[in-house]
C-alpha cells in the first residue's frame, strides 16, 4: 500500500452553507499532517456573515425538518450511515492524514463506529419515550412531549474529528433539530467531505459546516441569539468559556470536557491483562483521549511487578507514520501539544521522586511524536496524577488500601472514565459502585498462574 495522501486528489477545503459548497471568506488556516509537519492545504475560516447565514439557513430549515415524521429522518440518518461506509477509505485516509492516526486504525476502529452512530440514532429516532401522561389538575390532561429545540451548534475538538461530528449530528438530526457543526480549526477535513456528501441526502440548510477557531468563529455561533444550543466537546477551559458566552443568550449547553481516568488495581488482579489494558487504551491515539487510561494506582503487593511488566510492554509500542507496517501510535496533533506532553513529563522528573521508567523523549526528526511514556513513583499530589496530560504518557502511584484509593480516585476535577481490576467481583462492585465517574470498567479475569 501506498502512502495514505497518494489517492488524496483533492481536499475538501469548502464550507457547507445552505447547501452551498462555498470558500471561506475568513483568514486561512494551514492544515498539518502531524507526521511530517507539512502543510495538507489551507482552509479559510468562516467570515461573521457566513457564521451568520448559517445559523440563518439552519433556523429556516428547521421549520420543516422538524415537521418531519421520525420515520423520515431515520430513513435519512441510515442513507448517511451508508454514506459513511461507502466512502470509508476516503474518510480514513483523510482522517489519518489530518491527525497522524495510523490508517489501519481509523478504517478499522473509526469508521465503523461513525456508521453504528448513525444507524443507532436512525432507530433511537423511532422509539423515543417521554414521561406518563395524567390528570393531574383535575379536568386538565397533562403531558410531556419532546420536541426538537431548533438550530444546534456543535463544536468538535480535533482528537476523533468525524467521529464527533456523528456523536454531535447523529442525535440533534434525529430528534427533528437542525446543525451548524464546526469541526476543529486543526482537523476540519473529514468534516467537510462528510458536508458536502451529506448535502446530497439532506434538505437544504439542515446541517451546515463552517470552519474556524474558537474565538472567531466558535464565540459567535455560540452567541448567535437563534442558536437554541449549544454542544461542545474539548478541554475544560473552552467549556468553561462556552457556559459564560451561552449565559448571555441563556442557551441550554451539553459540555463533554477532559478526563484523568484512575485505573484501580488490587494485589489480585490479572497481570497479564492489566498490562495489555493499559498498553492499548492508556496510549490508543497516542494518549489523545479523554477516557485514557492513564491515571495507575496499584495495590502494594503488585505495584513493583506492574511497573515493571508495563515498562517493557509499553517499549515495544511501535510509533510511526500513518501506514507503517504495524504501526500502533502515531505523532501528537501539533508541535504546540507535544511541547505541553514534555513540559508535564520534565516537571515530573525535576520533583525527584518519580522515575521515567519508559519513554520520556521527543523523538528527533520530522513530525510530533513522542515516545510512548510510564511514570513511576507518582504521589497523589502531584500534577502529573492531578492534570489531563492528553497524550502518551501514564503514571503508577502506590495504594495501601481500599478505603485510600477509592478516596484518591475521587479526588479529582475531573469525572468521565475508571475502571477498577481485581480477580473479586465483589469488591469491584463495592468500589465502581462509590467511585464518582460517569462510566466504570470492571476487570475482573481470573488468572491461575498469577502471583503477585
Ligand atoms: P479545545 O477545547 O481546544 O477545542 C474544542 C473545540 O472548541 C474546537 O472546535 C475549538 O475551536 C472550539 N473552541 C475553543 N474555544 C472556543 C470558544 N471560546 N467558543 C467556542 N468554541 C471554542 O479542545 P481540543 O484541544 O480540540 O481537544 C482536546 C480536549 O477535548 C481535551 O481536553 C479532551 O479531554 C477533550 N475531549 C473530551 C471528550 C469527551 O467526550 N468528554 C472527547 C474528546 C476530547
Amino acid at each position: 500500500m501506498g502512502h495514505p495522501s497518494e489517492t488524496i486528489l483533492r481536499f475538501p477545503t469548502e464550507l457547507l452553507i445552505d447547501q452551498q459548497i462555498v470558500n471561506g471568506e475568513g483568514s486561512e488556516e494551514p492544515i498539518l499532517n502531524p507526521a511530517t509537519g507539512e502543510v495538507l492545504c489551507n482552509v479559510r475560516e468562516a467570515s461573521p456573515e457566513q457564521v451568520a447565514r448559517a445559523v440563518s439557513a439552519a433556523s429556516r430549515a428547521w421549520e420543516s425538518w422538524s415537521q418531519t415524521t421520525p420515520g423520515e429522518r431515520s430513513n435519512l440518518l441510515l442513507k448517511l450511515a451508508d454514506l459513511v461506509e461507502a466512502n470509508a477509505t476516503e474518510f480514513a485516509r483523510l482522517e489519518s492524514l489530518n491527525c497522524g492516526k495510523p490508517y489501519a486504525r481509523a478504517l478499522g476502529d473509526e469508521i465503523p463506529a461513525i456508521a453504528d452512530c448513525f444507524r443507532y440514532f436512525a432507530g433511537a429516532a423511532r422509539c423515543m419515550t417521554g414521561s406518563i401522561a395524567g390528570e393531574y389538575l383535575a379536568g386538565h390532561t397533562s403531558m410531556i412531549r419532546r420536541d426538537p429545540i431548533g438550530v444546534v451548534a456543535s463544536i468538535a475538538p480535533w482528537n476523533y474529528p468525524l467521529m464527533m461530528a456523528a456523536w454531535k449530528t447523529a442525535p440533534a438530526l434525529a430528534a427533528g433539530n437542525t446543525v451548524v457543526l464546526k469541526p476543529s480549526e486543526q482537523t476540519p477535513l473529514t468534516a467537510l467531505l462528510f458536508g458536502r456528501l451529506a448535502a446530497e441526502i439532506l434538505p437544504k440548510g439542515v446541517l451546515n459546516v463552517i470552519c474556524g477557531r474558537g474565538a472567531s468563529v466558535g464565540q459567535p455561533l455560540v452567541e448567535h441569539p437563534q442558536v437554541r444550543m449549544v454542544s461542545v466537546t474539548g478541554d475544560v477551559s473552552t467549556g468553561r468559556k462556552i457556559l459564560q458566552a451561552a449565559s448571555g443568550t441563556l442557551k441550554r449547553t451539553h459540555l463533554e470536557l477532559g478526563g484523568k481516568a484512575p485505573v484501580i488495581v488490587f494485589d489480585d488482579a490479572n497481570l497479564e491483562e492489566v498490562v495489555a489494558g493499559v498498553r492499548t487504551f492508556g496510549y490508543y491515539n497516542a494518549g489523545q483521549d479523554c477516557t485514557a487510561a492513564c491515571r495507575i494506582y496499584a495495590g502494594p503487593k503488585i505495584y513493583d511487578k506492574l511497573v515493571a511488566e508495563l515498562s517493557s510492554a509499553v517499549s515495544t509500542l511501535k510509533m510511526g507514520t500513518q501506514d507503517e507496517d504495524g504501526v500502533e501510535l502515531g505523532p501528537l496533533i501539533s508541535d504546540r501539544q507535544r511541547n505541553r506532553v514534555a513540559s508535564f513529563v520534565e516537571r515530573a522528573q525535576m520533583t525527584g521522586h518519580m522515575e521515567i521508567t519508559t519513554g520520556g523523549k521527543l523523538r528527533q526528526g520530522n513530525g510530533f511524536f513522542y515516545e510512548p511514556t510510564v511514570i513511576a513513583g507518582a504521589k497523589q499530589d502531584d500534577e502529573i496524577v492531578r492534570r489531563e496530560v492528553f497524550g502518551p504518557v501514564v503514571s503508577v502511584t502506590r495504594f495501601s488500601d481500599a478505603e485510600q484509593v477509592v478516596g484518591w480516585a475521587n479526588d479529582s476535577d475531573y469525572g468521565l472514565a475508571s475502571s477498577v481490576w481485581t480477580q473479586d467481583v465483589s469488591k469491584a462492585m463495592r468500589v465502581a459502585r462509590q467511585l464518582q465517574y460517569g462510566c466504570t470498567e470492571c476487570v475482573t479475569l481470573v488468572n491461575e498462574s498469577n502471583d503477585p
